[in-house]
């Protein structure tokens, strides 16, 4: 029999109710003659409660407990999903991770699969189980301990079960009917997406589009997971959703296919740095062991031996950045004059697999946002986004008249 994975976010088993009508849906597929297995999340809200007792109990908690007590939440769901099938005469049963098991690395609220081992759900699949339930953002460490996936790996789960199985597809059913050009608060033009391929969607969601988990595209797009994310709340039917999917499958699309954004952005430069072979390394070693989660990156242009090297990281990791960079300065490592920290910045970006056969998109992009009178402080590129960093409070603008711009409103 074919294979279908579905997964529900917390949304959508937030209560009793919601699992009863995201059952439903299973039943449909069920009749439609798969075998399903299904995703769920904790119930929304919940796995921030665990975070939050845990944070209270022990500020520097031991990460494995730590996994062991935010896993939970999942568990509740899967059981409850379960016995809901079961009272509507369908043979289901729930899966933790460890019972499957979902072999994941050590590094626990964080942890990679590393293989998921098809044979027992198989098995049970070949004994007339019809849905197997499996508790997302979960696994089992080499050392036998409970692991966690970070923050919204339930993705994840579902598009490396798609994978392991070899799904026809994979079904995100979230609070969002689809993936958008931007964000509709921005906009009310925002349209929503037949179809967007994997490396635009890469993009966007680690730009910050919070519908998928990035690592669950990173994933999608490795094994060719056909992934459709769509509303619980919305009637079934063929169109639903947006289709994430092979740049093949897509006939014909605008050369940008969406603009996204990122609000808590700082802008960071160590100013007078001996220009000297090594020192990015000096600099930039000791920010990713800091955990700083280094973006964009300029270095100035050199004089006397001496530059500025500016890069962005989110706003939350200012403080860490700057102890980094006085800790390795008070070691010898590197030597700055001063750290000037510009908190008050926002990335956007224009994303588009087009823009691999067109050119002018940068060009364009810079031309609008000269008209509107913002300035752009920071630019990059990669074959298929173009990023500039611009003061927040002309965030919503610069979207708005991109989106404009680029008549993003208009199907390709
Ligand atoms: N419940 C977890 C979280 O809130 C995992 C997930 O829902 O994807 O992050
Ligand atoms: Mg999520």
């Amino acid at each position: 029999m074919p294979t279908l994975v579905m997964k529900f976010g917390g949304t959508s088993v937030a209560n009793l109710d919601r699992i009863a009508r995201a059952a439903k849906r299973v039943a449909v597929e069920v009749a439609n003659g798969y075998d399903v297995i299904v995703i769920v999340s904790a119930m929304s809200g919940k796995t921030n409660e665990l975070v939050g007792w845990v944070n209270e109990t022990s500020p520097l908690y031991d990460a494995r407990e730590y996994d062991a007590i935010v896993s939970s939440g999942e568990n509740v769901t899967a059981g409850l999903m379960a016995l809901r099938l079961q009272e509507m005469d369908i043979p289901a049963r729930s899966w933790q991770g460890w019972q499957v098991p979902v072999k994941t690395t050590s590094a626990h609220s964080n942890a990679r699969i590393e293989e998921i081992p098809t044979e027992k759900i198989n098995a049970k699949f070949g004994e007339g189980m019809k849905v197997a339930v499996v508790a997302g953002f979960q696994g089992i460490s080499p050392e036998g301990r409970i692991t966690t996936l970070g923050r919204g790996g339930s993705d994840t789960t579902a598009v490396a079960f798609a994978a392991a199985f070899g799904a026809e597809r994979c079904d995100i059913y979230t609070d969002v009917d689809g993936v958008y050009t931007t964000d509709p608060r921005i906009t009310s033009k925002a349209r929503k997406l037949d179809k967007i391929a994997f490396e635009e969607m890469l993009e966007l969601a680690s730009l910050g589009a919070k519908v998928l988990q990035t690592r669950s595209v990173e994933l999608a797009m490795r094994y060719k997971v056909r992934l459709r994310v769509l509303s619980s709340f919305e009637e079934p039917s063929d169109s639903a959703g947006t289709l994430v999917c092979d740049e093949e499958e897509i006939m014909e699309s605008n050369v940008v296919a969406g603009v996204a954004y990122s609000r808590d952005e700082a802008k960071m430069t160590l100013i007078s740095v001996a220009d000297r072979p090594g020192i990015a390394a000096a600099i930039f070693g000791p920010l990713s062991e800091a955990g700083v989660n280094v973006d964009m990156i300029v270095q100035n242009i050199s004089e006397e031996g001496r530059t500025d090297m500016t890069f962005s990281c989110p706003t939350d990791q200012v403080k860490r950045a700057e102890k980094a960079m006085q800790d390795a300065k008070a070691s010898g490592a590197i030597n700055f004059h001063d750290l000037v920290a510009d908190e008050g910045v926002a990335k956007v970006s224009v994303v588009g697999i087009g823009m691999r056969s067109h050119t002018g998109v940068a060009a364009k992009m810079f031309r609008v946002l000269s008209a509107e009178g913002v300035n752009i402080k920071v630019i990059t590129t990669s074959e298929i986004k173009i990023s500039v960093l611009i003061d927040r409070k002309y965030m919503e603008l610069a979207v708005q008249a991109l989106h404009d711009a680029f008549e993003l409103e208009k199907a390709g």
